[in-house]
């Protein structure tokens, strides 16, 4: 067994999830470390966790970012030769890390950048070297083993700590792991990680049922037509809510064990659904439970698991349990 840390991804709210309430659970599960994506996530975090964790920000040093990277005890990521030199300028002795690109092409510094300034940086105080895998949750594709090659290259010898894989590349087994892993989706109960327990489950109340004759239809467009006499329930919540768009008329919701299809187009705050079928009138229905994860949902609209949790809306009442 080699001695790998684990940390946690929180970035956009905690994928959608709550930030400060999943952090706060995974803190108390251990995680001494976090990852977000803006230091302004940063300053959220710090004040919903205190003192005693590190906070790293993938955006790097920002211009703007030095006041809150340092009154809020934050670890920007570098990500360019300016970034560095801001970060080693405005705030000497400052902790920090190095993101390299190993071939992504989205955020680091690539071979001969870090090249000429790898000897200053690892000179200060820098915590960390990472970089990020584009197709990790592909397990055959070559480009995993070329970042690999890559990152071995650029980094092997030095003796800061080194992160490459999120969820997808902790998958792909041990070589990835090295000092840190990060990740993300895979806590939230997300692909790829096939085994993990679904943690968001989403209620939603049905407003009001009306009787629709056959023939008559519902909805913006008249998009959906009554093919029988029909029982439709108006249910609370929308686009606006994160049931985006792409789901109408592909979607199925759940009282208890019986499925309900979604009928007509989704709206801003609302969505319909065929309840004809139903052995009783339902209170609530269900769109994210154990018979319909996120990344079933995410099926039916075309889309991933991160993007419907992520886009989760504020107007929920969110409980947590367990942690
Ligand atoms: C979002 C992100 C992660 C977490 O990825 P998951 O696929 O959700 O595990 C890790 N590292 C970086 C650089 C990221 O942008």
């Amino acid at each position: 067994m080699t001695d790998v840390e684990t940390a946690a991804v929180v970035k956009a709210d905690g994928y959608g999830l709550g930030a400060d309430k999943v952090a706060r659970a995974m803190m108390r599960a251990g995680v001494t470390k976090f990852f977000v994506a803006v230091a302004e996530e940063g300053v959220a975090l710090r004040q919903a966790l205190g003192p005693n964790v590190e906070i790293c920000v993938f955006s790097g040093h920002m211009r703007g970012d030095t006041d809150m990277i340092s009154d809020m005890m934050l670890t920007p990521m570098v990500n360019t030769v300016g970034q560095l030199t801001r970060h080693l300028e405005a705030l000497p002795g400052h902790p920090f890390g190095v993101q390299l690109d190993t071939g992504m092409n989205r955020l680091g510094m690539e071979l001969p950048e870090w090249a000429s300034v790898a000897e200053i940086a690892l000179s200060q105080n820098c915590r960390l070297v990472m970089s990020h895998l584009a197709c990790a949750d592909e397990p055959d594709h070559p480009m995993n083993r070329q970042q690999l090659d890559q990152f071995h290259l650029m980094t092997d010898g030095i003796s800061v700590p080194r992160s490459l894989a999120a969820t997808g590349g902790i998958l792909l087994g041990p070589e990835y792991h090295f000092d840190l892993t990060r990740p993300g989706i895979g806590l939230y109960g997300g692909l790829p990680f096939t085994d993990a327990q679904p943690v968001a489950y989403l209620d939603l109340p049905v407003i009001q049922v009306r009787d629709v004759e056959e023939g008559e239809t519902v909805g913006y467009g008249n998009a959906w037509t009554a093919a029988r006499p029909s029982k439709i329930a108006t249910v609370s919540g929308g686009y606006a809510d994160g049931l985006i768009r792409a789901l109408s008329g592909g979607a199925t919701l759940w009282h208890g064990a019986h499925p309900v299809p979604l009928v007509g187009r989704v709206s801003m705050d609302l969505i319909t659904a065929d309840v004809t079928d139903l052995p009783e009138l339902p209170g609530v229905l269900s769109i994210l439970g154990p018979d319909q994860t996120v990344d079933a949902l995410a099926d039916r609209a075309g889309t991933i698991g991160y993007e419907i949790l992520t886009s989760l809306g504020p107007r929920y009442q969110r409980r947590y349990s367990g942690g």
